[in-house]
């Protein structure tokens, strides 16, 4: 079991600076998700935690041991790739028991540590089986137990769900999570995908052009999103923004939107003729007749359990998700309401929460 310790690194790729005064520190038993679009860093931090890419700056520890300069193979840790990186000519058997045959285990150990992971697993059928003979999930099970069966005290994952189908990934999301809370092994995994950080991690690393824009639990950065940039990537509807200015308005702040006023909270410190942007996700919209905001109706998407209303606002594209049966008709408005604690407020200069 172990820790993962970043302390003000940074990375230069020659004479490119990508990555800057990274500094957190990842908890025994925990599961982190390094969340961010492409290029803003994370597969190379996981690279560098990893052994496979050198750290330029600053101290990189796991378990309290400083690893900056030491071979991977030292470092006690398992990753799992996003092309799982089986060998091909091998059967599931001998690839998972690759690594421990390359450390001379002795063969008991071995076909122990191989068999206990395939049980674990689902994969005992599969044994003698070659990659190709495997569906994509089952070989992305293989990778895993190539992980498994090193103990490592750490495992990294690159994205390890970006080849499979959106069904199959809700299914291996869920896989990796029961895995994890079973063995409790350290776990960082690198993806893009919102929603597997959102259901997978315990803490989530928000990054932003080689800097980390907010850490926090899933609630943490849905319910209170640092910055209009976090606000934007997390949540599965695109979340609205209105651009405006605060007034008061019958002693309370609210903020004079092209779309109507926006009531906000009380207690929150802006002051009079700040430029703010309301952030409003469309869950927290509701059809209101005596609403403030308005926009046009352009058309329903029906979704099952649901609808998600698409309308133009002054300033774009304006969504609310509504009753299944709700009908409207195109280019009609629509008045909305928004709970002024629902309001996410970010200062239109810095972009940053109010
Ligand atoms: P993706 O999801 O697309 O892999 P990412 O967030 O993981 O994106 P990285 O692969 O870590 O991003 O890349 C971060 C930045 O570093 C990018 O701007 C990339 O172009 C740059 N970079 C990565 N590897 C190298 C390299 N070997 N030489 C030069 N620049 C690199």
């Amino acid at each position: 079991m172990a820790t993962v310790e970043y302390q003000r690194i940074g990375k230069s790729f020659g004479a490119f600076n990508i990555m800057r005064d990274i500094s957190f520190q990842i908890e025994d038993h925990q599961f982190v998700v390094l969340l961010g679009p492409s290029g803003c860093g994370k597969t190379t931090l996981l690279r560098m935690t990893a052994g496979l890419e050198s750290v330029t700056q600053g101290d990189l520890l796991i378990s309290g041991r400083r690893v900056n300069d030491m071979h991977p193979r030292d470092r006690d840790i398992a990753m799992v790739f996003q092309n799982y990186a089986l060998y091909p000519t091998m059967k599931v058997y001998e690839n998972i028991a690759f690594s421990l045959e390359v450390a001379k285990q002795p063969p008991a150990e071995i076909k122990r540590r191989v068999e206990h992971a395939a049980e674990i697993l689902n994969l005992t059928p599969y044994l003698q089986r070659y990659p190709k003979e495997l569906s994509g999930g089952q070989r992305q099970r293989v990778a895993m137990g190539r992980a498994m069966v090193r103990e490592a005290a750490v495992f990294l994952f690159d994205e390890p769900l970006s080849n499979l189908d959106a069904k199959l990934r809700a299914h291996m999301r869920t896989e990796i999570r029961q895995l994890h809370n079973r063995l409790k092994t350290t776990t960082i995994y690198v993806t893009h995908d919102q929603i597997e950080a959102m259901t997978m991690a315990d803490k989530i690393v928000v990054m932003r052009a080689g800097k980390i824009e907010q850490m926090g639990t899933p609630d943490d950065v849905y319910d209170r999103p640092a910055s209009k940039y976090v606000a934007d990537f997390i949540g599965s509807s695109a979340i609205n923004f209105l651009t405006g200015v605060v007034v008061a308005d019958r002693g309370a702040p609210a903020a004079e939107t092209k779309a109507g006023l926006i009531r906000l909270e009380p207690s929150l410190k802006v002051s009079t003729g700040q430029r703010v942007i309301c952030g409003v996700r469309p869950t927290d919209v509701m059809v209101d007749p005596q609403g403030s905001i308005v926009a046009r109706s352009l058309l329903i998407e029906r979704m099952g359990h649901e609808a998600q209303l698409c309308c133009e606002g002054p300033e774009g594209q304006f969504l609310a998700i509504v009753d299944k049966s709700t009908h409207f008709d195109e280019r009609t408005d629509v008045r909305f309401s928004i709970a002024p604690e629902k309001v996410h407020v970010f200062d239109a200069t810095t972009e940053n929460r109010v």
